[in-house]
C-alpha cells in the first residue's frame, strides 16, 4: 500500500496518538531521537538575529554565505533527525506498513514532519536521484520573519525546511544506491553512521523558489544534486 493523501492522514493521526510530550525540560524522546518542545519565536530569533549581526559586522554581500551556513546546519540536523526517525521502532509501527517504495519514504517523512507541526508541507514532485520539490504553507521561519520584519526578505528565509529537502533526498537516494531496495537503504539504529553521512551532503536546496518572507503565497523548495 503506497502513501497517498488518506494514508498521510492516518499516519498523522497515529503520530498524534503516540502521546508525544516533552519532559520538564522540554526534551522529547521519541522516534529514536531527541526532539525539543520550544517556541518557534525563540528559534527564529536565534537564527535571524545571528544573520543580522553577521551582516551588520561583515556587510550585506555576506547574506548568501550566512544563508548557506544556516541551511548546511539544518541539513546536518535533517539527516541525523529524519534518518533516526526512519530507523525508529515508531516508524516501523506507524509508517512502515504503508511503505512500498523509496518515494513512500519521502511521503512518510513529510507526514511525520506535518504531524509534528513543522510547516504543512506538500510534496509536488519527486525525480528519484535528481530532484525533490515541496511546498510549505505554514513554515514557522517565514511566518516568524514576516511577523518581526514584514515580508521584506530578498531571498528565502526558511533555512530549516531548505535543509530538510536536501537531507531527505540524501537519505532516500544516496549515491551508489540505484540498485538497492528501499529496505536496503533504510538506516539501522546504532549501525548506520548518519553523522558521517551528513558531513558529505549530496543534494542541496540553496534557496527557495518562492517564500512567504518575500511576499509569496507559500514557500517552494527544490533540492537537486550538488
Ligand atoms: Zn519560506
Amino acid at each position: 500500500m503506497a502513501i497517498g493523501k488518506s494514508e498521510e492522514e492516518k499516519i498523522i493521526a497515529a503520530v498524534h496518538g503516540l502521546g508525544i510530550t516533552g519532559d520538564d525540560e522540554g526534551i522529547i524522546e521519541a522516534f529514536g531521537v531527541l526532539l525539543t518542545n520550544q517556541y518557534a519565536d525563540y528559534y527564529n530569533t536565534l537564527s535571524f538575529e545571528f544573520e543580522r549581526e553577521v551582516l551588520k559586522a561583515a556587510g550585506n554581500e555576506f547574506e548568501e554565505i550566512t544563508a548557506e551556513l544556516l541551511i548546511s546546519a539544518a541539513q546536518d540536523c535533517a539527516v541525523n533527525t529524519l534518518g533516526g526517525i526512519w530507523a525508529s521502532p515508531e516508524w516501523s509501527a506507524v509508517v512502515q506498513p504503508y511503505v512500498e517504495t523509496k518515494e513512500d519514504v519521502i511521503h512518510g517523512i513529510v507526514a511525520v514532519c506535518n504531524a509534528l507541526g513543522w510547516g504543512s508541507i506538500k510534496v509536488t514532485e519527486i525525480v528519484p536521484f535528481e530532484k525533490l520539490v515541496y511546498e510549505a504553507y505554514s513554515p514557522y521561519e517565514a511566518l516568524g520573519y514576516v511577523e518581526k520584519y514584514g515580508a521584506t526578505a530578498k531571498r528565502g528565509k526558511c533555512y530549516m525546511l531548505a535543509g530538510v529537502a536536501g537531507g531527505i533526498q540524501h537519505l532516500v537516494y544516496p549515491k551508489g544506491s540505484e540498485n538497492k531496495s528501499v529496505a536496503e537503504v533504510r538506516p539501522v539504529a546504532g549501525k548506520t553512521d548518519l553523522v558521517a553521512m551528513a558531513r558529505k551532503p549530496e543534494y542541496l536546496c540553496s534557496d527557495e523558489e518562492t517564500c512567504i518572507a518575500k511576499g509569496d503565497k507559500h514557500c517552494t523548495f527544490v533540492a537537486t544534486k550538488i
